[in-house]
Protein backbone atom coordinates (compact mmCIF):
# COMPACT_ATOMS: atom_id res chain seq x y z
CA UNK A 1 0.00 0.00 0.00
CA UNK A 2 1.51 3.38 -1.18
CA UNK A 3 1.51 6.34 1.28
CA UNK A 4 -1.45 8.31 -0.46
CA UNK A 5 -3.86 5.21 -0.45
CA UNK A 6 -6.48 5.53 2.32
CA UNK A 7 -6.44 2.43 5.31
CA UNK A 8 -9.12 0.89 5.75
CA UNK A 9 -10.94 0.86 9.07
CA UNK A 10 -12.08 -2.58 11.06
CA UNK A 11 -15.81 -2.43 11.23
CA UNK A 12 -17.78 -5.61 13.03
CA UNK A 13 -14.61 -7.51 11.31
CA UNK A 14 -14.90 -5.88 7.75
CA UNK A 15 -12.46 -3.90 6.38
CA UNK A 16 -13.77 -0.39 4.96
CA UNK A 17 -12.96 2.84 4.62
CA UNK A 18 -14.41 4.83 7.30
CA UNK A 19 -17.17 7.17 6.88
CA UNK A 20 -16.12 10.15 8.09
CA UNK A 21 -13.40 12.87 7.06
CA UNK A 22 -9.73 11.80 5.54
CA UNK A 23 -7.07 12.49 7.75
CA UNK A 24 -3.02 11.94 7.76
CA UNK A 25 -1.41 10.38 10.65
CA UNK A 26 2.27 12.22 11.00
CA UNK A 27 5.31 11.71 12.12
CA UNK A 28 5.92 13.77 15.38
CA UNK A 29 10.15 13.89 14.60
CA UNK A 30 9.62 15.55 11.33
CA UNK A 31 5.44 16.57 11.18
CA UNK A 32 5.66 14.26 7.56
CA UNK A 33 2.53 12.08 7.10
CA UNK A 34 2.61 8.21 7.97
CA UNK A 35 -0.57 7.22 7.12
CA UNK A 36 -3.83 8.18 5.61
CA UNK A 37 -7.52 7.52 6.42
CA UNK A 38 -10.40 8.13 6.60
CA UNK A 39 -12.03 8.64 10.11
CA UNK A 40 -15.14 6.45 11.37
CA UNK A 41 -18.63 7.81 11.01
CA UNK A 42 -21.55 7.46 13.43
CA UNK A 43 -23.14 5.03 11.03
CA UNK A 44 -19.83 3.26 11.37
CA UNK A 45 -19.74 3.23 15.55
CA UNK A 46 -23.81 1.93 14.53
CA UNK A 47 -22.51 -0.64 12.78
CA UNK A 48 -19.67 -1.60 14.74
CA UNK A 49 -21.70 -1.87 17.94
CA UNK A 50 -24.37 -4.03 16.59
CA UNK A 51 -21.54 -5.87 14.46
CA UNK A 52 -19.89 -6.56 18.07
CA UNK A 53 -23.61 -7.86 19.39
CA UNK A 54 -24.41 -10.13 17.10
CA UNK A 55 -20.73 -11.59 16.97
CA UNK A 56 -21.24 -11.55 21.38
CA UNK A 57 -24.23 -13.45 20.76
CA UNK A 58 -23.43 -16.00 17.96
CA UNK A 59 -19.86 -16.81 17.25
CA UNK A 60 -19.78 -19.14 20.05
CA UNK A 61 -17.08 -16.79 21.79
CA UNK A 62 -18.44 -16.57 25.24
CA UNK A 63 -19.67 -20.02 25.14
CA UNK A 64 -16.10 -21.34 24.43
CA UNK A 65 -14.07 -23.62 27.41
CA UNK A 66 -11.77 -21.19 29.27
CA UNK A 67 -8.80 -22.55 27.98
CA UNK A 68 -10.25 -22.33 24.43
CA UNK A 69 -10.69 -18.72 24.53
CA UNK A 70 -6.79 -19.11 25.90
CA UNK A 71 -5.48 -20.86 23.22
CA UNK A 72 -6.38 -17.82 20.77
CA UNK A 73 -5.16 -14.89 23.21
CA UNK A 74 -1.92 -16.81 23.17
CA UNK A 75 -1.72 -17.31 19.34
CA UNK A 76 -2.37 -12.97 19.62
CA UNK A 77 0.75 -12.94 22.04
CA UNK A 78 3.07 -14.77 19.90
CA UNK A 79 1.62 -13.01 16.78
CA UNK A 80 2.80 -9.81 18.16
CA UNK A 81 5.91 -11.34 19.13
CA UNK A 82 6.46 -12.16 15.33
CA UNK A 83 6.11 -9.16 14.15
CA UNK A 84 7.54 -7.22 16.90
CA UNK A 85 10.34 -5.28 15.65
CA UNK A 86 7.59 -4.03 12.34
CA UNK A 87 4.69 -3.03 15.39
CA UNK A 88 8.01 -0.77 17.16
CA UNK A 89 8.81 0.76 14.32
CA UNK A 90 5.23 1.83 12.95
CA UNK A 91 4.37 3.02 16.84
CA UNK A 92 7.65 5.10 16.77
CA UNK A 93 6.26 6.68 13.72
CA UNK A 94 3.08 6.73 15.34
CA UNK A 95 3.99 8.84 18.69
CA UNK A 96 7.32 9.49 17.74
CA UNK A 97 8.65 7.70 21.48
CA UNK A 98 12.30 6.36 20.69
CA UNK A 99 12.76 3.07 19.20
CA UNK A 100 13.48 1.38 22.38
CA UNK A 101 10.86 2.34 24.33
CA UNK A 102 8.65 1.31 21.76
CA UNK A 103 10.26 -1.97 21.59
CA UNK A 104 9.18 -2.44 24.98
CA UNK A 105 5.64 -1.54 24.98
CA UNK A 106 4.89 -3.97 22.35
CA UNK A 107 6.74 -6.91 24.23
CA UNK A 108 4.69 -5.40 26.70
CA UNK A 109 1.44 -5.99 24.66
CA UNK A 110 2.28 -9.76 23.62
CA UNK A 111 3.36 -10.18 27.80
CA UNK A 112 -0.62 -8.92 28.59
CA UNK A 113 -2.33 -10.91 26.21
CA UNK A 114 -0.73 -14.02 27.63
CA UNK A 115 -1.22 -13.33 31.36
CA UNK A 116 -4.60 -12.71 30.70
CA UNK A 117 -4.89 -15.86 28.44
CA UNK A 118 -3.36 -17.64 31.52
CA UNK A 119 -6.02 -15.81 34.03
CA UNK A 120 -8.75 -17.37 31.82
CA UNK A 121 -7.93 -20.44 32.03
CA UNK A 122 -7.26 -20.50 35.35
CA UNK A 123 -10.04 -18.37 36.82
CA UNK A 124 -11.59 -19.95 39.44
CA UNK A 125 -15.54 -19.98 40.98
CA UNK A 126 -16.20 -20.70 44.07
CA UNK A 127 -18.92 -22.81 45.86
CA UNK A 128 -19.72 -20.77 48.64
CA UNK A 129 -20.82 -21.97 52.19
CA UNK A 130 -24.27 -23.10 52.48
CA UNK A 131 -26.14 -21.52 54.79
CA UNK A 132 -28.90 -23.68 54.24
CA UNK A 133 -30.72 -26.76 52.39
CA UNK A 134 -28.99 -25.97 48.39
CA UNK A 135 -25.22 -25.45 47.68
CA UNK A 136 -24.55 -22.16 46.36
CA UNK A 137 -22.01 -20.88 43.77
CA UNK A 138 -20.47 -17.96 43.08
CA UNK A 139 -19.66 -17.84 38.85
CA UNK A 140 -18.74 -14.81 35.91
CA UNK A 141 -20.21 -14.03 33.10
CA UNK A 142 -19.16 -12.01 30.76
CA UNK A 143 -21.42 -8.46 29.64
CA UNK A 144 -21.64 -8.19 25.85
CA UNK A 145 -19.92 -5.15 24.50
CA UNK A 146 -17.32 -3.41 25.60
CA UNK A 147 -15.75 -0.02 24.97
CA UNK A 148 -11.82 0.39 25.24
CA UNK A 149 -11.00 4.28 24.83
CA UNK A 150 -7.47 4.72 24.61
CA UNK A 151 -5.10 8.20 24.68
CA UNK A 152 -2.16 8.78 22.73
CA UNK A 153 0.67 8.61 24.49
CA UNK A 154 1.29 4.35 24.41
CA UNK A 155 -0.88 2.75 21.49
CA UNK A 156 -0.99 -0.92 21.60
CA UNK A 157 0.32 -1.61 25.30
CA UNK A 158 -2.83 0.83 26.33
CA UNK A 159 -5.30 -1.05 23.75
CA UNK A 160 -3.61 -4.42 25.40
CA UNK A 161 -4.35 -4.18 28.47
CA UNK A 162 -8.20 -3.26 27.57
CA UNK A 163 -8.83 -5.99 24.58
CA UNK A 164 -6.94 -8.71 25.99
CA UNK A 165 -9.01 -9.33 29.78
CA UNK A 166 -12.51 -8.34 28.07
CA UNK A 167 -11.57 -11.40 25.26
CA UNK A 168 -10.27 -13.26 27.70
CA UNK A 169 -13.72 -12.46 29.42
CA UNK A 170 -15.99 -13.57 26.46
CA UNK A 171 -17.01 -10.00 25.77
CA UNK A 172 -17.03 -8.57 22.24
CA UNK A 173 -14.73 -5.07 22.15
CA UNK A 174 -14.75 -1.74 20.06
CA UNK A 175 -11.71 0.57 20.66
CA UNK A 176 -11.72 4.20 20.19
CA UNK A 177 -7.78 4.71 19.55
CA UNK A 178 -6.90 8.65 19.95
CA UNK A 179 -7.82 10.22 16.30
CA UNK A 180 -4.02 11.07 16.20
CA UNK A 181 -2.60 7.54 16.81
CA UNK A 182 -4.80 4.83 15.64
CA UNK A 183 -2.57 2.71 13.61
CA UNK A 184 -1.19 0.38 16.00
CA UNK A 185 -5.01 -0.72 17.22
CA UNK A 186 -5.95 -1.73 13.35
CA UNK A 187 -2.90 -3.49 13.49
CA UNK A 188 -4.28 -5.13 16.54
CA UNK A 189 -7.64 -6.06 15.15
CA UNK A 190 -5.56 -7.99 12.44
CA UNK A 191 -3.78 -9.70 14.51
CA UNK A 192 -6.72 -10.87 16.21
CA UNK A 193 -8.43 -11.81 12.87
CA UNK A 194 -5.24 -13.74 12.00
CA UNK A 195 -5.20 -15.68 15.34
CA UNK A 196 -8.78 -17.02 14.95
CA UNK A 197 -10.21 -14.55 17.03
CA UNK A 198 -14.69 -14.85 15.60
CA UNK A 199 -14.93 -12.04 13.03
CA UNK A 200 -17.18 -9.35 14.42
CA UNK A 201 -15.59 -9.48 18.29
CA UNK A 202 -13.08 -6.52 17.86
CA UNK A 203 -13.89 -3.40 15.52
CA UNK A 204 -11.11 -0.41 15.77
CA UNK A 205 -13.07 3.29 14.98
CA UNK A 206 -10.43 5.89 14.52
CA UNK A 207 -11.69 9.39 14.70
CA UNK A 208 -12.30 12.57 17.09
CA UNK A 209 -13.56 11.16 20.69
CA UNK A 210 -15.92 14.08 21.30
CA UNK A 211 -18.10 12.39 18.41
CA UNK A 212 -17.01 8.98 18.44
CA UNK A 213 -16.47 8.56 22.12
CA UNK A 214 -19.71 9.90 23.14
CA UNK A 215 -21.66 7.87 20.94
CA UNK A 216 -20.03 4.62 21.85
CA UNK A 217 -20.38 5.64 25.64
CA UNK A 218 -24.06 6.28 25.15
CA UNK A 219 -24.53 3.57 23.38
CA UNK A 220 -27.31 1.12 24.90
CA UNK A 221 -25.88 -1.75 23.82
CA UNK A 222 -22.07 -0.67 25.32
CA UNK A 223 -22.01 -2.73 28.54
CA UNK A 224 -18.68 -1.08 30.23
CA UNK A 225 -16.55 1.36 29.30
CA UNK A 226 -12.57 1.29 29.87
CA UNK A 227 -10.99 4.66 29.56
CA UNK A 228 -7.38 5.68 29.66
CA UNK A 229 -7.68 9.75 29.16
CA UNK A 230 -6.88 12.82 30.85
CA UNK A 231 -9.58 13.53 34.07
CA UNK A 232 -12.09 16.10 32.06
CA UNK A 233 -12.64 13.39 29.84
CA UNK A 234 -12.83 10.68 32.08
CA UNK A 235 -15.52 12.75 34.35
CA UNK A 236 -17.97 13.12 31.41
CA UNK A 237 -17.79 9.50 30.72
CA UNK A 238 -18.37 8.97 34.45
CA UNK A 239 -22.00 11.17 34.10
CA UNK A 240 -22.61 9.41 30.98
CA UNK A 241 -22.31 5.96 32.70
CA UNK A 242 -24.03 6.72 35.94
CA UNK A 243 -26.82 7.80 33.90
CA UNK A 244 -26.99 4.12 32.32
CA UNK A 245 -25.92 2.55 35.30
CA UNK A 246 -22.72 1.08 33.48
CA UNK A 247 -19.62 0.39 35.07
CA UNK A 248 -16.53 2.28 33.84
CA UNK A 249 -13.30 2.12 34.93
CA UNK A 250 -11.29 5.27 34.35
CA UNK A 251 -7.24 5.66 33.86
CA UNK A 252 -6.90 9.46 34.55
CA UNK A 253 -4.26 11.89 35.23
CA UNK A 254 -1.52 12.54 37.61
CA UNK A 255 0.93 14.87 39.06
CA UNK A 256 3.07 12.74 41.36
CA UNK A 257 5.24 13.06 43.96
CA UNK A 258 8.91 12.05 43.95
CA UNK A 259 10.66 12.23 47.57
CA UNK A 260 14.13 12.30 48.22
CA UNK A 261 14.87 12.00 51.48
CA UNK A 262 17.73 13.26 53.41
CA UNK A 263 19.50 9.63 53.47
CA UNK A 264 18.70 8.58 49.84
CA UNK A 265 21.40 6.94 47.44
CA UNK A 266 22.19 9.67 45.67
CA UNK A 267 22.94 7.69 42.14
CA UNK A 268 19.88 5.59 42.18
CA UNK A 269 17.51 8.81 43.14
CA UNK A 270 19.45 10.97 40.58
CA UNK A 271 18.85 8.23 37.84
CA UNK A 272 15.28 7.40 39.09
CA UNK A 273 14.31 10.70 39.17
CA UNK A 274 15.43 12.03 35.68
CA UNK A 275 13.81 8.45 34.49
CA UNK A 276 10.63 9.27 36.40
CA UNK A 277 9.82 12.61 34.72
CA UNK A 278 11.91 12.61 30.93
CA UNK A 279 11.20 9.30 29.97
CA UNK A 280 8.36 9.06 27.32
CA UNK A 281 9.30 12.98 27.44
CA UNK A 282 6.93 13.60 30.41
CA UNK A 283 4.21 12.51 28.14
CA UNK A 284 3.19 9.92 31.10
CA UNK A 285 0.53 9.99 33.38
CA UNK A 286 3.06 8.66 35.89
CA UNK A 287 5.59 11.10 35.37
CA UNK A 288 7.20 12.10 38.44
CA UNK A 289 6.30 15.74 37.84
CA UNK A 290 6.95 17.14 41.48
CA UNK A 291 9.99 16.59 43.10
CA UNK A 292 10.58 17.08 47.30
CA UNK A 293 13.93 16.96 48.14
CA UNK A 294 15.32 16.94 51.88
CA UNK A 295 16.58 20.50 52.41
CA UNK A 296 20.10 19.27 53.76
CA UNK A 297 20.41 17.72 49.82
CA UNK A 298 18.80 20.18 47.99
CA UNK A 299 21.62 21.98 46.64
CA UNK A 300 24.16 19.17 45.73
CA UNK A 301 21.16 17.07 44.40
CA UNK A 302 20.03 19.83 42.23
CA UNK A 303 22.91 20.31 41.07
CA UNK A 304 23.87 16.97 39.76
CA UNK A 305 20.62 15.95 38.29
CA UNK A 306 20.68 18.90 36.49
CA UNK A 307 23.67 17.62 34.75
CA UNK A 308 22.63 14.71 34.07
CA UNK A 309 19.44 15.96 32.63
CA UNK A 310 21.08 18.45 30.73
CA UNK A 311 23.17 15.02 29.47
CA UNK A 312 20.17 13.11 28.03
CA UNK A 313 19.78 12.69 24.26
CA UNK A 314 16.91 14.32 22.99
CA UNK A 315 16.55 13.64 19.35
CA UNK A 316 16.06 11.34 16.33
CA UNK A 317 13.33 8.19 17.87
CA UNK A 318 14.65 5.49 15.22
CA UNK A 319 18.62 6.21 17.11
CA UNK A 320 19.21 3.24 19.25
CA UNK A 321 20.42 5.82 21.63
CA UNK A 322 18.06 8.68 21.51
CA UNK A 323 16.67 8.63 25.16
CA UNK A 324 13.46 11.36 24.49
CA UNK A 325 11.85 11.93 21.27
CA UNK A 326 9.73 14.98 20.10
CA UNK A 327 6.45 15.70 22.12
CA UNK A 328 3.26 14.30 20.11
CA UNK A 329 1.93 17.25 18.41
CA UNK A 330 2.80 21.33 17.64
CA UNK A 331 -0.56 22.56 19.66
CA UNK A 332 1.12 19.69 22.61
CA UNK A 333 4.23 21.55 22.52
CA UNK A 334 2.52 24.88 22.64
CA UNK A 335 0.63 23.76 25.98
CA UNK A 336 3.90 22.68 27.46
CA UNK A 337 5.23 25.96 26.62
CA UNK A 338 2.35 28.07 28.04
CA UNK A 339 2.98 25.81 31.70
CA UNK A 340 6.68 26.86 31.83
CA UNK A 341 5.85 30.57 30.93
CA UNK A 342 3.15 30.34 33.79
CA UNK A 343 5.71 28.72 36.10
CA UNK A 344 7.71 32.24 35.71
CA UNK A 345 5.22 34.01 36.07
CA UNK A 346 4.62 32.71 39.39
CA UNK A 347 7.47 33.42 40.53
CA UNK A 348 9.55 30.37 39.32
CA UNK A 349 13.21 29.82 38.14
CA UNK A 350 14.78 27.78 35.28
CA UNK A 351 17.22 25.56 36.00
CA UNK A 352 17.20 23.68 32.69
CA UNK A 353 15.79 24.02 29.47
CA UNK A 354 12.64 26.57 29.00
CA UNK A 355 13.54 26.52 25.34
CA UNK A 356 12.74 24.96 22.07
CA UNK A 357 15.79 23.11 20.83
CA UNK A 358 17.00 24.32 17.19
CA UNK A 359 18.66 23.02 14.06
CA UNK A 360 18.70 19.83 12.05
CA UNK A 361 15.62 17.43 13.06
CA UNK A 362 14.51 20.01 15.75
CA UNK A 363 13.40 22.38 13.12
CA UNK A 364 11.23 19.48 11.95
CA UNK A 365 9.92 18.15 14.73
CA UNK A 366 8.06 19.15 17.99
CA UNK A 367 11.08 18.77 20.19
CA UNK A 368 11.30 20.00 24.20
CA UNK A 369 13.95 19.66 25.92
CA UNK A 370 13.99 18.38 29.82
CA UNK A 371 13.22 21.57 31.59
CA UNK A 372 13.62 22.06 35.41
CA UNK A 373 11.69 25.01 37.64
CA UNK A 374 12.63 25.64 41.53
CA UNK A 375 11.22 28.89 43.56
CA UNK A 376 7.87 27.83 43.15
CA UNK A 377 5.03 26.48 45.83
CA UNK A 378 3.06 24.10 45.71
CA UNK A 379 0.12 25.23 45.95
CA UNK A 380 0.83 26.71 42.43
CA UNK A 381 -0.82 26.13 39.30
CA UNK A 382 2.24 24.49 37.77
CA UNK A 383 2.62 22.61 40.66
CA UNK A 384 -1.17 21.43 40.54
CA UNK A 385 -1.94 20.94 36.84
CA UNK A 386 -0.43 18.02 34.66
CA UNK A 387 1.38 19.36 32.54
CA UNK A 388 2.49 15.68 30.21
CA UNK A 389 5.38 17.22 29.09
CA UNK A 390 9.13 17.09 29.94
CA UNK A 391 8.85 19.64 32.98
CA UNK A 392 9.63 18.98 36.55
CA UNK A 393 8.97 21.44 39.50
CA UNK A 394 11.30 21.16 42.55
CA UNK A 395 10.50 22.15 46.27
CA UNK A 396 12.56 21.39 49.20
CA UNK A 397 10.86 20.36 52.47
CA UNK A 398 12.04 20.80 56.03
CA UNK A 399 10.20 18.30 58.24
CA UNK A 400 8.03 14.77 56.92
CA UNK A 401 4.55 16.28 58.46
CA UNK A 402 5.27 18.96 56.18
CA UNK A 403 6.14 17.06 53.20
CA UNK A 404 3.40 14.68 53.61
CA UNK A 405 0.89 17.38 53.44
CA UNK A 406 2.26 19.03 50.66
CA UNK A 407 2.73 15.49 48.70
CA UNK A 408 -0.91 15.01 49.38
CA UNK A 409 -1.70 18.17 48.86
CA UNK A 410 -3.05 17.40 45.07
CA UNK A 411 -6.41 16.73 43.67
CA UNK A 412 -4.29 14.01 41.69
CA UNK A 413 -3.28 10.76 43.36
CA UNK A 414 -1.69 8.46 41.12
CA UNK A 415 1.52 7.41 41.93
CA UNK A 416 4.87 8.20 44.10
CA UNK A 417 8.06 7.95 44.55
CA UNK A 418 10.45 7.54 47.62
CA UNK A 419 14.18 7.61 47.94
CA UNK A 420 15.76 6.38 50.96
CA UNK A 421 18.19 3.92 52.86
CA UNK A 422 15.87 3.09 55.25
CA UNK A 423 13.06 1.04 54.58
CA UNK A 424 11.28 1.38 57.81
CA UNK A 425 11.09 5.14 56.99
CA UNK A 426 10.55 4.75 53.36
CA UNK A 427 7.86 2.26 54.32
CA UNK A 428 6.29 4.55 57.31
CA UNK A 429 6.21 7.12 54.59
CA UNK A 430 4.66 4.94 51.46
CA UNK A 431 2.06 4.13 53.99
CA UNK A 432 1.22 7.77 54.80
CA UNK A 433 1.12 9.01 50.70
CA UNK A 434 -2.33 8.35 48.72
CA UNK A 435 -1.76 6.90 45.42
CA UNK A 436 -2.52 4.27 43.72
CA UNK A 437 1.42 2.88 43.50
CA UNK A 438 4.03 4.00 45.32
CA UNK A 439 7.76 3.37 44.26
CA UNK A 440 10.19 2.66 47.08
CA UNK A 441 14.12 3.28 45.69
CA UNK A 442 12.68 2.61 42.07
CA UNK A 443 10.20 4.29 39.54
CA UNK A 444 7.96 4.06 36.31
CA UNK A 445 8.48 0.22 36.84
CA UNK A 446 5.29 -1.93 35.84
CA UNK A 447 4.10 -5.33 35.97
CA UNK A 448 1.07 -6.74 34.46
CA UNK A 449 0.53 -8.85 37.26
CA UNK A 450 0.25 -5.42 39.79
CA UNK A 451 -2.76 -4.07 39.85
CA UNK A 452 -2.64 -0.51 38.45
CA UNK A 453 -5.25 2.85 38.72
CA UNK A 454 -5.82 6.50 40.64
CA UNK A 455 -7.26 7.64 43.83
CA UNK A 456 -9.39 10.84 43.81
CA UNK A 457 -8.70 12.65 39.89
CA UNK A 458 -6.44 9.96 38.83
CA UNK A 459 -9.19 7.65 38.16
CA UNK A 460 -11.65 4.86 39.15
CA UNK A 461 -11.31 1.13 39.30
CA UNK A 462 -8.13 -1.04 38.94
CA UNK A 463 -6.42 -2.54 35.22
CA UNK A 464 -4.10 -5.53 35.41
CA UNK A 465 -3.08 -7.90 37.98
CA UNK A 466 -5.07 -11.47 37.77
CA UNK A 467 -8.48 -10.26 38.47
CA UNK A 468 -8.24 -7.54 36.27
CA UNK A 469 -9.86 -10.08 34.01
CA UNK A 470 -13.36 -9.53 36.47
CA UNK A 471 -13.57 -5.90 35.06
CA UNK A 472 -15.10 -7.06 32.34
CA UNK A 473 -17.06 -9.95 33.86
CA UNK A 474 -21.05 -9.91 35.68
CA UNK A 475 -20.71 -11.84 38.75
CA UNK A 476 -23.80 -14.65 39.81
CA UNK A 477 -25.05 -16.29 42.20
CA UNK A 478 -26.58 -19.16 41.75
CA UNK A 479 -28.11 -21.59 44.45
CA UNK A 480 -29.34 -25.15 43.89
CA UNK A 481 -32.12 -26.42 46.11
CA UNK A 482 -31.32 -30.03 47.81
CA UNK A 483 -34.02 -30.65 49.97
CA UNK A 484 -36.25 -33.37 50.60
CA UNK A 485 -39.44 -31.88 51.53
CA UNK A 486 -41.00 -28.94 49.72
CA UNK A 487 -40.43 -25.01 50.97
CA UNK A 488 -41.64 -25.23 54.34
CA UNK A 489 -43.17 -21.84 54.04
CA UNK A 490 -45.77 -23.17 51.75
CA UNK A 491 -45.15 -26.77 52.11
CA UNK A 492 -48.42 -27.94 53.45
CA UNK A 493 -50.45 -25.85 50.86
CA UNK A 494 -48.29 -27.28 47.91
CA UNK A 495 -49.95 -30.71 48.73
CA UNK A 496 -53.08 -31.78 46.97
P1 LIG B 1 -8.16 12.74 26.26
O1 LIG B 1 -9.02 12.54 27.44
O2 LIG B 1 -8.31 13.98 25.47
O3 LIG B 1 -8.34 11.55 25.21
C1 LIG B 1 -8.30 10.20 25.56
C2 LIG B 1 -9.21 9.42 24.63
O4 LIG B 1 -10.57 9.84 24.85
C3 LIG B 1 -8.94 9.69 23.15
O5 LIG B 1 -9.19 8.52 22.40
C4 LIG B 1 -9.97 10.76 22.83
O6 LIG B 1 -10.24 10.85 21.46
C5 LIG B 1 -11.15 10.26 23.62
N1 LIG B 1 -12.19 11.25 23.89
C6 LIG B 1 -12.12 12.60 23.82
N2 LIG B 1 -13.32 13.15 24.12
C7 LIG B 1 -14.16 12.13 24.41
C8 LIG B 1 -15.54 12.04 24.80
N3 LIG B 1 -16.30 13.13 24.96
N4 LIG B 1 -16.07 10.83 25.02
C9 LIG B 1 -15.34 9.71 24.87
N5 LIG B 1 -14.02 9.73 24.48
C10 LIG B 1 -13.45 10.93 24.27
O7 LIG B 1 -6.68 12.56 26.77
P2 LIG B 1 -5.35 12.79 25.95
O8 LIG B 1 -5.43 12.20 24.60
O9 LIG B 1 -4.97 14.19 26.05
O10 LIG B 1 -4.36 11.85 26.78
C11 LIG B 1 -3.58 12.34 27.77
C12 LIG B 1 -4.22 12.10 29.14
O11 LIG B 1 -4.33 10.71 29.39
C13 LIG B 1 -3.40 12.66 30.26
O12 LIG B 1 -4.20 13.37 31.15
C14 LIG B 1 -2.84 11.43 30.93
O13 LIG B 1 -2.53 11.61 32.28
C15 LIG B 1 -3.90 10.43 30.71
N6 LIG B 1 -3.34 9.09 30.79
C16 LIG B 1 -3.65 8.32 31.89
C17 LIG B 1 -3.10 7.07 32.05
C18 LIG B 1 -3.45 6.21 33.22
O14 LIG B 1 -3.30 4.99 33.10
N7 LIG B 1 -3.90 6.76 34.33
C19 LIG B 1 -2.15 6.53 31.05
C20 LIG B 1 -1.94 7.40 29.94
C21 LIG B 1 -2.52 8.64 29.83
P3 LIG B 1 -9.44 11.85 20.48
O15 LIG B 1 -8.09 12.03 21.04
O16 LIG B 1 -9.43 11.12 19.22
O17 LIG B 1 -10.24 13.09 20.42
Amino acid sequence: MTLEQTLPICVAGTWRLGGGERYATRYPATGEPVAWLNAASLEDVEDAVQGAHQAFLNSGWAQRKPHERATVLYRIAELIRQRSEELAQLQRQDNGKPINETRALVASAAGTFQFFAAACETLEETITPSRGDFVSMSVYEPMGVVAAITPWNSPIASEAQKVAPALAAGNAVVIKPAEITPLLALQLAQICEEAGLPKGLVSVLPGKGSLLGDALTQHPLIKRVSFTGGTKTGKHIAHIAADKMMPVSLELGGKSPTIVLDDADLDHAVAGVLYGIFSSSGEACIAGSRLFVARALYAPFMQRLVAGAARLRLGDPADESTQMGPLISAAHRESVERYVALGLAEGGRLLLGGQRPSGGIYDQGYFYPPTILEGLGNNQQTCQEEIFGPVLVALPFDSEAELIEQANDSLYALAAGIWSRDYKRAWALGRKIQAGTVWINTYKQFSISTPFGGWRDSGLGREKGRLGILQYMEQKSLYWGMNEQPLAWAGAEARP
